[in-house]
């Protein structure tokens, strides 16, 4: 019987995952932190610092330096995901207000974006979102909508990176797509969404380790040119034609070593852009707001 179940749990299909994993997400957020000004890196430092999970994020990272801290930022778009403080929009009735917060939604359309076979956009706001957040940026003088926007434009650029993040809207972006890994012996049997969110490394990822981890991306992978929003989503949708393994398992399609290999390089690569990208966008948005109107 306990065979049977734990079978059955293997087979389970899990939760529609969220993104990058946590070690996705704080790589890009340090290799986006080396690209920025000192004034850029100060302003951002203290806009975080007003950010009412800022205690949270100090004792996670063990650090109360910057770069720690925006680490942890860029995970938080995740974190409220199980944080009864906050409530899924358009599902659940609104959490009440919190103080320093603009609002208590957690935004799960503003992850991804899924396009149709002709290119069209049939869910999701990943895209429009990261113009929205980065105009809001650019244009507002309110402090909490300062401290709030910047953990989410952290996230999302990083999410328009992970190619299934800019899925095919047949398969919800790859959750609907069983595979078997036998690499991953906890969970061999998974979806290919959570197979790409998983790939940056664990999500316990921090501190020495995490900066050794970015070092060496970035020894590996040149910069990109920057472009913009619509260059970054049309280049993940691109990628899904590498994303999916082909090879047949006993029950489903398989990851081969070599699959493992190339997904790995094709991870590691679009978690370097994301960063030296988004490095430029908050140098670009912060120095336009000029030293006297930096927060
Ligand atoms: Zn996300």
């Amino acid at each position: 019987m306990r065979q049977i179940l734990l079978a059955l749990l293997f087979f389970a299909v899990p939760a529609p995952a969220s993104a990058w994993n946590a070690a996705g997400h704080r790589l890009t957020a340090v290799i986006a932190w080396q690209q920025l000004s000192p004034t850029t890196q100060t302003a951002i430092g203290k806009a975080l610092s007003r950010h009412p999970d800022y205690a949270r994020w100090v004792d996670r990272s063990h650090s109360s330096q910057d770069v720690d801290i925006f680490a942890e930022a860029a995970t938080w778009p995740d974190d409220i995901r199980n944080d009864p403080r906050f409530y899924d929009d358009g599902r659940e009735p609104a959490t009440p207000a919190l103080p320093g917060l603009t609002d208590t939604a957690r935004h799960k359309r503003w992850h991804y974006v899924d396009l149709d076979a002709a290119g069209q956009v049939k869910a999701g706001e990943l895209d429009t979102r990261i113009e929205r957040l980065s105009r809001l940026l650019r244009s507002t003088g309110k402090k909490a909508e300062i401290s709030n926007a910047l953990p989410w434009l952290t996230h999302l650029v990083a999410d328009i990176h992970q190619p299934l993040h800019v899925g095919r809207h047949g398969d919800e972006g790859g959750n609907e797509v069983e595979i078997e890994n036998p690499f991953n012996k906890r969970l061999p049997f998974t979806n290919l969404h959570v197979y790409w969110d998983d790939l940056p490394g664990p999500p316990w990822l921090r501190g020495k380790r995490l900066q050794q981890n970015a070092a060496r991306l970035l020894e590996n992978h040149p910069a990109p040119r920057q472009g913009n929003v619509a260059l970054w989503r049309d280049e993940s949708h691109r990628l899904l034609a590498e994303a999916y393994p082909t090879t047949s398992g006993s029950l489903r399609p398989i990851v081969t070593e070599d699959f493992r290999q190339r997904s790995r390089a094709i991870a590691e690569r679009r978690i370097v852009a994301a960063g030296y990208r988004l490095g430029r966008l908050l140098d670009d948005i912060f120095g336009q707001r000029g030293p006297g109107k930096t927060p």
